[in-house]
Protein backbone atom coordinates (compact mmCIF):
# COMPACT_ATOMS: atom_id res chain seq x y z
CA UNK A 1 0.00 0.00 0.00
CA UNK A 2 2.74 2.32 1.05
CA UNK A 3 4.90 1.17 -1.93
CA UNK A 4 1.41 2.22 -4.22
CA UNK A 5 1.07 5.56 -2.73
CA UNK A 6 4.83 6.43 -2.58
CA UNK A 7 5.01 5.10 -6.64
CA UNK A 8 1.63 7.13 -7.41
CA UNK A 9 3.35 10.31 -6.07
CA UNK A 10 5.89 9.83 -8.62
CA UNK A 11 4.40 10.23 -11.26
CA UNK A 12 3.66 13.03 -14.07
CA UNK A 13 0.54 15.23 -12.73
CA UNK A 14 -1.37 14.02 -16.21
CA UNK A 15 -0.78 10.65 -15.38
CA UNK A 16 -1.75 10.91 -11.59
CA UNK A 17 -4.92 12.97 -12.89
CA UNK A 18 -5.55 9.88 -15.34
CA UNK A 19 -5.15 7.60 -12.41
CA UNK A 20 -7.37 9.34 -9.84
CA UNK A 21 -10.70 9.15 -13.18
CA UNK A 22 -9.89 5.96 -13.43
CA UNK A 23 -10.66 5.10 -10.07
CA UNK A 24 -13.06 7.38 -9.85
CA UNK A 25 -15.06 6.17 -13.03
CA UNK A 26 -14.90 2.19 -11.01
CA UNK A 27 -16.45 3.61 -8.17
CA UNK A 28 -19.02 5.17 -9.69
CA UNK A 29 -20.15 2.08 -12.07
CA UNK A 30 -20.06 -0.02 -8.79
CA UNK A 31 -22.13 2.52 -7.08
CA UNK A 32 -24.27 2.90 -10.60
CA UNK A 33 -24.74 -1.11 -11.30
CA UNK A 34 -25.79 -1.54 -7.33
CA UNK A 35 -28.59 0.98 -8.00
CA UNK A 36 -29.56 0.48 -11.43
CA UNK A 37 -30.02 -3.34 -10.84
CA UNK A 38 -33.60 -3.43 -11.57
CA UNK A 39 -34.35 -0.30 -13.42
CA UNK A 40 -35.83 -0.31 -16.72
CA UNK A 41 -34.07 -0.07 -20.15
CA UNK A 42 -35.42 3.98 -20.08
CA UNK A 43 -34.58 4.78 -16.53
CA UNK A 44 -30.93 3.30 -17.48
CA UNK A 45 -30.50 5.43 -20.41
CA UNK A 46 -31.79 8.35 -18.45
CA UNK A 47 -29.29 7.86 -15.46
CA UNK A 48 -26.78 7.47 -18.02
CA UNK A 49 -27.80 11.23 -19.36
CA UNK A 50 -27.73 12.61 -15.53
CA UNK A 51 -23.96 12.06 -15.41
CA UNK A 52 -22.08 15.03 -15.86
CA UNK A 53 -20.11 14.36 -19.06
CA UNK A 54 -20.72 13.88 -22.79
CA UNK A 55 -22.57 10.65 -23.61
CA UNK A 56 -23.02 8.88 -26.79
CA UNK A 57 -24.81 5.96 -27.91
CA UNK A 58 -23.00 3.13 -30.21
CA UNK A 59 -24.71 0.95 -32.54
CA UNK A 60 -24.10 -1.49 -35.40
CA UNK A 61 -27.13 -1.09 -36.77
CA UNK A 62 -27.58 -4.97 -36.59
CA UNK A 63 -30.92 -6.91 -35.99
CA UNK A 64 -31.44 -6.23 -32.71
CA UNK A 65 -30.29 -2.85 -32.52
CA UNK A 66 -33.81 -1.40 -33.23
CA UNK A 67 -34.66 -1.85 -29.37
CA UNK A 68 -32.30 -0.32 -28.13
CA UNK A 69 -32.15 3.06 -30.65
CA UNK A 70 -36.38 3.23 -29.95
CA UNK A 71 -35.81 3.35 -25.97
CA UNK A 72 -32.78 5.79 -27.16
CA UNK A 73 -35.18 7.81 -28.98
CA UNK A 74 -37.56 7.88 -26.32
CA UNK A 75 -35.45 9.57 -23.76
CA UNK A 76 -33.07 11.97 -26.58
CA UNK A 77 -33.39 12.02 -30.26
CA UNK A 78 -30.27 14.06 -30.27
CA UNK A 79 -28.05 11.75 -28.53
CA UNK A 80 -25.09 11.39 -30.90
CA UNK A 81 -24.95 7.71 -32.22
CA UNK A 82 -21.94 6.66 -33.60
CA UNK A 83 -22.12 3.77 -36.17
CA UNK A 84 -18.75 1.97 -37.20
CA UNK A 85 -18.91 1.53 -41.27
CA UNK A 86 -15.67 -0.75 -41.29
CA UNK A 87 -16.13 -0.61 -45.15
CA UNK A 88 -16.62 -4.41 -45.68
CA UNK A 89 -20.58 -3.87 -44.51
CA UNK A 90 -23.79 -5.14 -46.20
CA UNK A 91 -24.96 -2.66 -48.61
CA UNK A 92 -28.42 -3.77 -46.29
CA UNK A 93 -26.72 -2.58 -43.59
CA UNK A 94 -26.25 0.84 -44.90
CA UNK A 95 -29.83 1.13 -46.34
CA UNK A 96 -31.43 0.00 -43.01
CA UNK A 97 -29.29 2.36 -41.06
CA UNK A 98 -30.94 5.10 -42.65
CA UNK A 99 -33.72 3.58 -42.63
CA UNK A 100 -33.84 3.45 -38.87
CA UNK A 101 -32.74 6.54 -37.80
CA UNK A 102 -34.75 8.35 -40.12
CA UNK A 103 -37.95 6.07 -38.56
CA UNK A 104 -36.64 7.24 -35.31
CA UNK A 105 -36.06 10.44 -35.69
CA UNK A 106 -33.08 10.13 -34.97
CA UNK A 107 -30.90 13.93 -35.46
CA UNK A 108 -27.36 13.50 -34.70
CA UNK A 109 -25.41 10.18 -36.50
CA UNK A 110 -22.09 10.04 -36.87
CA UNK A 111 -20.73 7.32 -39.29
CA UNK A 112 -17.40 6.96 -38.06
CA UNK A 113 -14.80 4.96 -40.51
CA UNK A 114 -10.73 3.76 -40.53
CA UNK A 115 -8.57 5.94 -41.31
CA UNK A 116 -7.10 5.88 -44.91
CA UNK A 117 -3.78 5.95 -44.27
CA UNK A 118 -3.59 3.47 -41.80
CA UNK A 119 -5.90 1.24 -44.41
CA UNK A 120 -3.46 1.84 -46.88
CA UNK A 121 0.00 1.00 -44.60
CA UNK A 122 -1.88 -1.97 -42.86
CA UNK A 123 -4.57 -3.65 -44.88
CA UNK A 124 -3.24 -2.29 -48.47
CA UNK A 125 -4.98 -5.57 -50.41
CA UNK A 126 -7.63 -5.63 -48.38
CA UNK A 127 -7.52 -8.96 -47.21
CA UNK A 128 -6.06 -8.84 -43.69
CA UNK A 129 -9.71 -9.95 -42.27
CA UNK A 130 -8.46 -13.28 -44.33
CA UNK A 131 -5.29 -14.06 -42.33
CA UNK A 132 -5.59 -11.79 -39.12
CA UNK A 133 -9.01 -11.02 -38.03
CA UNK A 134 -7.78 -9.26 -34.65
CA UNK A 135 -5.35 -7.49 -36.35
CA UNK A 136 -8.58 -6.34 -38.76
CA UNK A 137 -10.95 -5.51 -36.30
CA UNK A 138 -8.48 -3.37 -34.06
CA UNK A 139 -7.80 -1.47 -37.89
CA UNK A 140 -11.45 -0.56 -38.63
CA UNK A 141 -13.27 -1.21 -35.16
CA UNK A 142 -11.14 -0.74 -32.33
CA UNK A 143 -9.23 2.04 -33.17
CA UNK A 144 -11.84 4.29 -35.27
CA UNK A 145 -13.88 3.85 -32.51
CA UNK A 146 -11.09 4.53 -29.59
CA UNK A 147 -10.75 8.24 -31.83
CA UNK A 148 -14.46 9.01 -31.83
CA UNK A 149 -14.94 8.08 -28.22
CA UNK A 150 -11.96 10.42 -27.09
CA UNK A 151 -14.82 12.94 -26.75
CA UNK A 152 -17.12 11.38 -24.78
CA UNK A 153 -17.32 11.28 -21.05
CA UNK A 154 -19.38 7.68 -21.40
CA UNK A 155 -20.95 5.27 -23.46
CA UNK A 156 -24.29 3.69 -24.11
CA UNK A 157 -24.01 -0.17 -25.89
CA UNK A 158 -26.62 -2.83 -26.40
CA UNK A 159 -25.04 -5.99 -25.27
CA UNK A 160 -27.43 -8.18 -23.58
CA UNK A 161 -26.66 -11.29 -21.41
CA UNK A 162 -28.39 -13.75 -23.19
CA UNK A 163 -25.82 -13.44 -25.81
CA UNK A 164 -23.90 -15.65 -23.38
CA UNK A 165 -20.07 -16.35 -23.73
CA UNK A 166 -18.82 -13.35 -22.01
CA UNK A 167 -21.75 -10.95 -22.03
CA UNK A 168 -23.74 -13.96 -19.47
CA UNK A 169 -22.83 -11.32 -16.39
CA UNK A 170 -22.72 -7.93 -18.19
CA UNK A 171 -22.86 -5.32 -15.50
CA UNK A 172 -25.67 -2.93 -15.96
CA UNK A 173 -22.57 0.18 -15.99
CA UNK A 174 -18.93 -0.24 -16.29
CA UNK A 175 -16.00 1.39 -16.08
CA UNK A 176 -13.76 1.61 -19.03
CA UNK A 177 -10.95 3.57 -18.28
CA UNK A 178 -12.17 7.09 -17.22
CA UNK A 179 -16.01 6.36 -19.06
CA UNK A 180 -18.72 5.18 -18.34
CA UNK A 181 -20.15 2.34 -20.33
CA UNK A 182 -24.39 1.50 -19.43
CA UNK A 183 -25.81 -1.67 -20.86
CA UNK A 184 -29.36 -0.84 -20.59
CA UNK A 185 -30.72 -4.02 -22.32
CA UNK A 186 -28.01 -6.37 -20.28
CA UNK A 187 -31.25 -8.16 -18.47
CA UNK A 188 -34.02 -8.21 -21.72
CA UNK A 189 -34.54 -11.71 -22.68
CA UNK A 190 -34.52 -12.89 -26.13
CA UNK A 191 -38.68 -13.18 -26.14
CA UNK A 192 -39.08 -9.15 -24.24
CA UNK A 193 -36.91 -7.70 -27.04
CA UNK A 194 -39.03 -9.15 -29.63
CA UNK A 195 -41.90 -8.37 -27.93
CA UNK A 196 -41.13 -4.49 -28.68
CA UNK A 197 -40.19 -5.22 -31.98
CA UNK A 198 -44.20 -6.43 -32.51
CA UNK A 199 -45.32 -3.81 -29.81
CA UNK A 200 -43.07 -0.67 -31.35
CA UNK A 201 -43.55 -1.86 -34.95
CA UNK A 202 -39.60 -1.76 -35.48
CA UNK A 203 -38.34 -1.97 -39.00
CA UNK A 204 -36.13 -5.27 -39.50
CA UNK A 205 -32.81 -5.72 -40.50
CA UNK A 206 -33.86 -7.21 -44.12
CA UNK A 207 -30.90 -9.75 -43.79
CA UNK A 208 -33.28 -11.43 -40.70
CA UNK A 209 -35.65 -12.64 -43.24
CA UNK A 210 -32.70 -14.81 -44.86
CA UNK A 211 -31.94 -16.40 -41.46
CA UNK A 212 -29.07 -14.39 -40.38
CA UNK A 213 -29.17 -13.44 -36.83
CA UNK A 214 -26.75 -11.56 -35.84
CA UNK A 215 -25.22 -9.64 -39.03
CA UNK A 216 -21.75 -7.79 -39.05
CA UNK A 217 -18.56 -7.59 -41.52
CA UNK A 218 -19.41 -9.71 -45.03
CA UNK A 219 -16.30 -12.26 -44.26
CA UNK A 220 -16.88 -12.77 -40.66
CA UNK A 221 -20.97 -12.93 -40.52
CA UNK A 222 -23.01 -16.35 -41.79
CA UNK A 223 -26.05 -17.92 -41.43
CA UNK A 224 -26.30 -19.76 -37.95
CA UNK A 225 -27.32 -23.22 -37.98
CA UNK A 226 -31.02 -23.73 -37.09
CA UNK A 227 -31.16 -23.76 -32.90
CA UNK A 228 -27.80 -22.37 -32.77
CA UNK A 229 -27.32 -19.01 -30.18
CA UNK A 230 -27.91 -15.49 -32.01
CA UNK A 231 -24.39 -14.68 -32.56
CA UNK A 232 -23.30 -18.02 -33.39
CA UNK A 233 -22.78 -16.58 -37.07
CA UNK A 234 -20.62 -14.39 -35.93
CA UNK A 235 -16.64 -15.56 -36.67
CA UNK A 236 -18.31 -18.56 -37.56
CA UNK A 237 -15.94 -22.07 -36.89
CA UNK A 238 -13.38 -19.23 -34.81
CA UNK A 239 -12.51 -19.24 -31.01
CA UNK A 240 -13.42 -15.31 -31.86
CA UNK A 241 -16.27 -14.03 -30.48
CA UNK A 242 -16.17 -10.33 -30.27
CA UNK A 243 -14.56 -7.69 -32.05
CA UNK A 244 -12.49 -6.11 -28.95
CA UNK A 245 -14.31 -3.13 -28.27
CA UNK A 246 -15.40 -4.04 -25.71
CA UNK A 247 -12.99 -6.41 -23.84
CA UNK A 248 -10.43 -3.70 -23.68
CA UNK A 249 -9.90 0.20 -22.94
CA UNK A 250 -10.59 2.14 -25.89
CA UNK A 251 -8.23 5.16 -25.87
CA UNK A 252 -6.99 6.83 -29.06
CA UNK A 253 -3.90 5.10 -28.62
CA UNK A 254 -4.68 1.47 -29.05
CA UNK A 255 -6.26 -0.61 -31.51
CA UNK A 256 -4.03 -0.21 -34.50
CA UNK A 257 -0.76 -2.84 -33.93
S1 LIG B 1 -15.47 -8.37 -38.30
FE1 LIG B 1 -14.09 -9.28 -39.87
S2 LIG B 1 -14.00 -7.84 -41.62
FE2 LIG B 1 -14.94 -6.76 -39.83
S3 LIG B 1 -13.26 -5.69 -38.91
FE3 LIG B 1 -13.40 -7.65 -37.83
S4 LIG B 1 -12.08 -9.14 -38.94
FE4 LIG B 1 -12.37 -7.28 -40.22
Amino acid sequence: MEYAKNRTQMLAPQERERLGDEASALQDAELLADRLAEATPHQIIEAAKAVPGRLAVVSSFGTESAVLLKFVADVDRSLPVLFLDTLWLFKETLTYRDALAGHLGLTDLRVITPSPSELALRDPKRDLCFHDRNACCALRKVAPLARELAEFDGWISGRKRFHGGERSSLAVVEAEGRRLKFNPLARLSSAELNAVFTKERLPRHPLEALGFTSVGCIPCTARPAAGASARDGRWSGLAKTECGIHNRELTASNGAR
